[in-house]
């Protein structure tokens, strides 16, 4: 790389280098000191001399020390990044103004260099001569490398972030619409990926990601594009798919990497995803269009028990829509006085008195009618509303209970729903307290109704909460038992008061001699442990003559009482219940 002429005494080249007459020293001087003063490297070139002078720091881009540097044009070639050599070419015959190649110094150290000047040409467009000078980039293009990457790429996983995703999707979709060729969009969402966060803490959830996206990005060839959407979503796209098989041994691949446990930090990581598809062009022309139907097919197959695929169709968009105009619905139902409470009396089956109420929501929407709580409850939880609505029932409940009051009524509770984001995220004990202190009335009069599945995520920090709850005066009732989880050991550990029998339960009881063994027992275990069971969903006689029968404590259901509002209920308070 070395055989180099370095000429000492440039006086020969300075003239013809600069372009100057022979007397005209000053000027020389003037605009030598001009070239040093530009923090680059001067570049004089001639084809027909076959020469090319440097003049000024190269260090970095060629690697000499000396200021003054002058080769062939075949020993610069040297210089030049071999990738590049064809590039640089073109730009000198076309005289570009700037531009931008890579050289390889005497260390073989690359740099990027922008070079700015111009060329002579003959009249067949070869090179004459060129003057100019280089700058190094390496920095400045570097970072903008970086740039590019960070703003490309998911750092967590390396995967495609979602606008790069989108940007290599939209043109693969003109490619596929010009072959009238199929692609599928597949939307894979890890499920329970909050509670590997909760439990193992962020680090481990993003190395089990990045362990995650490592096993897809095996599995895939680049024909496939791979991409982290979000949090615990990863997007795939397949082009040139036509046949339904494909797709399910594409789908059954992606099951097969979850299928084992992930090996996090020494924990073993058990989980399941699941997968929305949907097509081009038949579900969607546009990749907005796409993404928002494999969400809903996604969507749908986490709420039919999640580790399931689903294909989008227009059955499922209804659905989502129904769900959109319930979200926005929700949105502005109190504050158009479109919601209101009902009370379903409990009656004590030792004297057949009411011995409370239960408070359930209703909602008549001026826009989409009557709405079911077991319909719009889920998307008042999943979308926080649930919230204040949760506060404005605690609110109505406290204005019956100081009515009750200051009627003379002493022996009744009411009884309200409290739903898992209100114990997680709400300010609950809190509003709890304000509503004693503004109505000045005590919480004895409230009992408040959770559910196993809701202490379960988080069973220590739970039983705490429902202590402070007890310990303001409220009691608490465990609803909905023999659903879900339902575990004999919860009514050992959560400080609970009442034991709500599932309607399911009851259903089922007097055709089921296990289930009546079951509940019998049941009932036994939880006087012992101090706690009344209340029978739900009894619907007729032959049912409460049984549970009186095996000593359960109180009944609610259509038998005695429909939910009913605030006055009809106070008239069955009434009539089992004496002033
Ligand atoms: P839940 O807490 O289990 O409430 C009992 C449900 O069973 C009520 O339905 C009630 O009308 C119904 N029911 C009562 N007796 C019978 C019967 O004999 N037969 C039949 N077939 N059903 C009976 P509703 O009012 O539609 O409420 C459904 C669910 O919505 C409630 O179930 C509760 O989980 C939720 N919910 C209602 N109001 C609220 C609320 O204010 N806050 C929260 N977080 N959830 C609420
Ligand atoms: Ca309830
Ligand atoms: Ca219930």
């Amino acid at each position: 790389m070395n055989n180099y002429k370095n000429i000492s005494s440039f006086n020969k080249y300075d003239k013809e280098f600069f372009n100057i007459n022979k007397n005209e020293e000053f000027l020389l001087k003037l605009k030598k000191s001009f070239i040093k003063s530009i923090k680059g490297l001067f570049i004089y070139a001639n084809k027909e001399k076959d020469l090319v002078i440097f003049y000024g720091n190269n260090r970095d881009v060629l690697g000499y020390d000396d200021e003054f540097i002058i080769m062939t044009f075949d020993e610069v070639k040297k210089y030049i990044h071999k990738d590049y050599i064809y590039t640089l070419v073109q730009d000198l015959r076309q005289n570009t103004e700037e531009f931008e190649t890579k050289l390889v110094n005497n260390f073989e150290e690359e740099h990027w260099v922008s070079i700015k000047g111009f060329s002579k040409l003959d009249s067949e467009g070869k090179l004459l001569k060129f003057e100019g000078y280089i700058h190094n980039i390496t920095n400045e293009k570097e970072a903008a490398l970086i740039l590019d990457y960070v703003s490309s790429y998911d750092e967590v996983t390396g995967l495609n972030n979602k606008k790069h995703f989108k940007n290599i999707i939209e043109k693969i979709l003109k490619r596929l619409s010009i072959l009238e060729s199929r692609g599928a969009l597949i939307l894979v969402n890890i499920d329970n990926f909050r509670f590997i966060n909760d439990t193992y803490g962020h680090n481990c959830g993003d190395i089990f990601l990045k362990k995650f996206s490592d096993d897809l990005k095996k599995l895939f060839n680049f024909n496939e594009v791979l991409c982290r959407f979000a949090g615990d979503e990863f997007l795939l796209f397949i082009p040139y798919i036509d046949n339904f098989k494909d797709i399910k041994d594409i789908i059954k691949k992606i099951k097969g990497i979850l299928k084992y446990p992930y090996n996090v930090n020494g924990k073993k990581i058990f989980t399941s995803a699941s997968i929305g598809i949907t097509f081009f062009p038949d579900d969607g022309e546009s990749f907005e269009v796409l993404l928002k139907n494999a969400d809903v097919a996604m969507y749908r197959a986490k709420s039919n028990g999640k580790n399931q695929w689903q294909m989008f169709n227009s059955n499922i968009s209804r659905e989502i829509n129904r769900i959109y105009s319930i979200q926005r619905g929700l949105r502005t139902a109190l504050d158009n006085n479109e919601m209101f409470v009902v009370f379903q009396p409990k009656i004590t089956l030792r004297d057949d008195e009411v011995n409370g109420f239960e408070a359930l929501l209703r909602w008549k929407s001026c826009e989409i009618g009557v709405v079911s709580p077991g319909e719009f409850i889920p998307v008042a939880e999943s979308t926080r509303l649930i919230i204040p609505i949760g506060k404005f029932v605690l609110r109505e409940v406290f204005k019956k209970v100081k009515y009750l009051i200051s009627q003379g009524y002493d022996n009744f509770k009411i009884a309200v729903n409290l739903s898992e984001i209100q114990l997680r995220e709400g300010d609950f004990v809190e509003y709890l307290t304000l509503l004693i202190d503004e109505f000045d009335v005590s919480p004895r009069y409230i009992e408040i109704e959770i559910t196993e599945s809701m202490i379960m995520k988080s069973v220590d920090r739970n039983i705490e909460y429902l202590l402070e709850l007890k310990k303001l005066g409220a009691s608490i009732a465990l609803d909905d038992f023999g659903t879900g989880y339902s575990s004999f050991n919860h009514l050992t550990k959560l400080p609970i008061d009442v034991l709500k029998l599932d309607r399911s339960f009851i259903v089922d009881m007097m055709n089921n001699h296990k289930s009546r063994y079951v509940i019998e027992n049941m009932i036994q275990l939880s006087h012992k442990l101090g706690i009344t069971v209340v029978a739900e969903g009894v619907e007729d006689k032959e049912q409460v003559e049984y549970l009186k029968s095996i000593e359960c404590d109180a009944i609610q259901g259509y038998y005695y009482s429909k939910p009913e509002d605030f006055q009809n209920a106070i008239n069955m308070l009434n009539k089992y219940n004496s002033k």
